[in-house]
């Protein structure tokens, strides 16, 4: 499920050039962000862009939140019950340090991971955060819980 890169993945849009095309204010891109639904490319000047796949994301999350009435801690709930440990196969030493498995209530990408594995992985292009995240695999989700 690695899959190799597309022109979707590509980041090509500035904070503001996104903000615009979700006809949202970078405010709200930016809260987004700190609630874990999004990981926007960074630069090394820690300047943000975004990919074409980035903006599908989030139109996809933000008519889901809207048509099945969740909220986005709903959505981030929802992310942090995802099984990175048993997706990734990391070790339980490595699990012992995480404060993403020891109670989390956020996704895994939005913890500080500089002391255990994940400190060195690109969350963007890891398939917790590019598959198991995706916004048709939450609809799913959403759906089942629904029920
Ligand atoms: S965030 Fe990384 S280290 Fe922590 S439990 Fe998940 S896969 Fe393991
Ligand atoms: S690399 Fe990032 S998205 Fe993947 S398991 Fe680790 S923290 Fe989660």
């Amino acid at each position: 499920m690695t899959g190799s890169k597309t022109s979707d993945d590509k980041p090509i849009y500035s904070i503001s050039a996104a903000a615009k095309l979700l006809n949202i204010s970078v405010h709200t891109l930016r809260m987004y962000e700190r609630e874990g639904l999004i990981v926007p490319f960074k630069k090394e000047s820690n300047q943000r862009s975004y990919s074409q796949g980035d903006i599908d994301r989030i139109n996809c999350i933000r008519n889901e939140i809207n048509a099945s009435k969740i909220s986005i801690n709903g959505i981030r709930t929802i992310y942090s019950m995802i099984p990175c440990w048993d997706i990734v196969k990391c070790s339980k030493k490595e699990r012992g340090k995480c404060a993403s498995f020891n109670g989390s209530d956020s996704p895994c990408w939005t913890y500080d991971h500089s002391n255990n594995v994940c400190g060195t992985k690109n969350c963007r292009e890891c398939i917790v955060y590019s598959q198991y995240s995706a916004c048709c695999n939450v609809k799913e989700l959403i759906k089942s819980l629904s029920k």
